[in-house]
């Protein structure tokens, strides 16, 4: 990884070289046609935007030393994969969530994907980060998959309507908040409950009164 001067055997400009006989762009872009192969040879014509904006990039050594993070080799063989779909919900599922949160901005940055509501994209962040916070493990997992595909799903619902707001932002981060310290209390009373799974999780999740409507608030503390 020496930076000699060298004219490329990739695009014949004179630069620094990166590796073998390649300037950095041309590694980047070799490393990105490895990443977004569709198993063909070839990329994905929804992401090709990605592909030419990303292999432009000024600084091509952060953007290949991006690609061999394992999770986000990962990431992008799903989104490479014809059969995966490349919508927001996707890149929902994708863990962990601060990369996946920073693969949305690219793919929104490049066009791949519309761009979200502001709210709705910081209400994200806000939950990428909240969940690293929690120290129970088998909590954050529940609680990682309550956000994901309950309180998400009715988010972008109303966005879909219209501009989530800052209040409805602020809900969201309540009711996860109040799911967390339910947990919490669940677990100071296990012996007594016994466990309690994602469908309790979901039950017990009342959405507020801006919301779309849910199912009526029981818990299995109460059943
Ligand atoms: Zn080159």
């Amino acid at each position: 990884m020496t930076a000699t001067p060298l004219t490329c055997d990739g695009c014949g400009q004179d630069g620094r070289r990166y590796r073998r006989g390649l300037c950095g762009t041309c590694a980047l872009t070799e490393d990105l046609q490895a990443a977004l192969d569709d198993g063909h040879g070839s990329i994905r014509p929804e992401l090709l935007p990605l592909f030419e904006g990303m292999r432009q990039m000024d600084n091509p050594r952060a953007g290949v030393s991006w690609l061999r993070r394992p999770h986000v080799a990962e990431m992008l063989r799903t989104l490479a994969n014809p059969d995966t779909a490349i919508t927001h919900e996707t890149v929902d599922a994708m863990t962990p969530w601060r990369s996946a949160a920073y693969l949305r901005d690219l793919l929104m940055h490049h066009g791949v994907l519309p761009a979200v509501d502001r709210h709705l994209l910081l209400f994200q962040r806000w939950l990428a980060e909240w969940l690293t916070g929690i120290d129970d493990v088998a909590h954050r997992r529940l609680l990682e998959r309550f956000a994901t595909w309950h309180l998400l799903r009715k988010l972008r619902t109303i966005v879909n309507r219209q501009p989530l707001g800052m209040k409805r932002n602020q809900d969201a981060r309540r009711v996860l908040v109040q799911a967390a310290a339910f947990l919490t209390w669940l677990n100071d009373h296990h012996a007594r409950l016994g466990g309690c799974t994602q469908a309790d999780l979901d039950a017990w999740h009342t959405p507020p009164p801006s919301w779309p409507g849910g199912p009526p608030r029981r818990s299995c503390a109460g059943a």
